[in-house]
């Protein structure tokens, strides 16, 4: 089998969360800060393409955890070395 890093992608199930998403467009990789995902497709303000929501890349390279809980409960918790 191989291993292969895949970008995510949005889908039905993706939610914003609290502080919103950040999202990536396929076509030039501007990123887009999101509050929801109730659309289907969204203008890139960078290429000014329509772009469709399952195309987007979600920017996530947050620990499942710190997503949950918001990044503020990162401050004092790195373990000391
Ligand atoms: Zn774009």
């Amino acid at each position: 089998m191989i291993a292969v890093n895949l970008p995510k992608r949005v889908n039905r199930y993706t939610r914003a969360g609290k502080g919103g998403k950040t999202i990536i467009c396929p076509l030039c990789n501007a990123t887009t800060h999101v509050g929801n995902f109730a659309w289907s497709s969204l203008l890139c303000s960078s290429c000014k393409e329509m772009i469709p929501k399952t195309t987007w890349i979600i920017e996530d390279n947050l620990p499942q955890q710190l997503e949950l809980f918001g990044p503020e409960v990162d401050l004092g918790t790195k373990p000391k070395t």
